[in-house]
């Protein structure tokens, strides 16, 4: 069991906070992805839970036990980070050892990880090869079969595709996910790439600004975005907004449109994702701007009122620069912000 518990986490460098007190519960054998910009706070959250940089306040659990004052190899867990360090002047077979001779563990029993592990990750046939003479991708391989192969309760894993080519990055993120499902292993992984994050984790932590916007599955982070920072991260286009005002008679008039919507306040931000919207008498007056053929489908960049506003329409769609457009939202895809605090209402 690694449960991972972490309560009330602050970091600070000198006067700047990197992390205001962070609560996070990671339930056993989940993938958690912490995903955010550039500065965010994720590589330190990581680095705190593995042991390399102290908290300034807060305290981290690992399977039931505190583990805040202990240094990383008593914290059972095993790291990949983007530079995956591997030894070159060690074998693949000696650089997936390494951990395990640390251990002292008997000869026979890390010719079994070693093996197992390597074929797990499609190396086996390099185990003699030196690692100064692998790929990227290879080399990315040994650094997780080297991760594995500890057995650990508790995988910590920084940007560790970053460094591959699109290509192998797509095939090694749906080998990771079977590997690390299979292994029972509790994961963290910090990336900023959202397509990787929605396709890996069980849950996603959306960071911003040292804080934790909203922990949660990747369908829920992308249909209820629990603050407009999340909608706007997300999704690629991201949602578009709009100002809505509260009418006499309760309706919110969006861009010439009346539509219903929760009575909080005056004014409120709408919002909606590119593709919920469709072709419709009854929509909002867009002015087509630019028109991008993606395939399956085509991505409109239209204005309405004023400001930018995304469609994803059916590719069949006869649509030139210049055009007026009616787009209507799908009522039940609608999402509401709070202009001031950007929260969800
Ligand atoms: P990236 O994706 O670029 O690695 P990140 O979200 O992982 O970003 P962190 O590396 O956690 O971000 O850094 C968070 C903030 O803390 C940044 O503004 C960074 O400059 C700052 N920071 C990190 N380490 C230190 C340090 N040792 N001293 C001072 N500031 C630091």
């Amino acid at each position: 069991m690694a449960e991972i518990v972490i309560r009330n986490v602050a970091k600070r460098f000198g006067s700047f906070t990197a992390l205001h007190s962070i609560d996070l519960t990671i339930t056993d054998q989940e993938f958690m992805v912490l995903l955010g910009a550039s500065g965010c706070g994720k590589t330190t959250l990581l680095r705190i839970i593995a042991g390399l940089e102290t908290p300034s306040e807060g305290e981290v659990w690992i399977g039931g036990r505190r583990v805040d004052h202990l240094p990383p190899r008593e914290r059972g867990i095993a790291m990949v980070f983007q530079n995956y360090a591997v030894f070159p002047h060690l074998t693949v077979f000696e650089n997936i050892a390494f951990g395990l001779r640390m251990k002292k563990l008997p000869q026979a029993e890390i010719d079994k990880r070693v093996n197992r592990t390597a074929e797990l990750m499609h190396i086996e046939q390099l185990l003699k090869r030196y690692s100064g003479q692998l790929s990227g991708g290879q080399r990315q391989r040994v650094a997780v079969a080297r991760a594995l192969a500890m057995e650990p309760d508790v995988i910590l894993m920084d940007e560790p595709l970053s460094n591959l080519d699109a290509l192998l990055r797509l095939e090694m993120r749906a080998e990771l996910k079977g590997v690390l499902a299979d292994s029972k292993t509790t994961t963290i992984y910090v990336t900023h790439d959202q397509v990787e994050a929605m396709s890996l984790a069980d849950r996603i932590s959306v960071m911003n600004g040292g804080k934790i916007v909203q922990a949660a599955s990747p369908v829920e982070v992308y249909r209820n975005p629990a603050a407009r920072f999340v909608g706007s991260f997300i999704g690629n286009p991201p949602m578009n907004f709009l100002p809505a005002r509260r009418g006499a008679d309760g309706q919110w008039q969006v861009a010439g449109l009346s539509l219903s919507g929760p009575a909080t306040r005056d004014t409120l931000d709408f919002a909606i994702r590119p593709e919920d919207v469709e072709i419709a008498s009854e929509g909002f007056r867009a002015t087509a701007r630019v028109i991008e053929p993606l395939g399956a489908h085509t991505l409109v960049t239209t204005e309405v009122d004023g400001k930018l506003f995304r469609a994803v329409l059916d590719s069949d769609l006869k649509v030139a620069p210049g055009d007026e457009l009616r787009l209507a939202p799908k009522s039940d895809r609608i999402r509401w912000f709070d202009p001031e605090t950007t929260l969800a209402v």
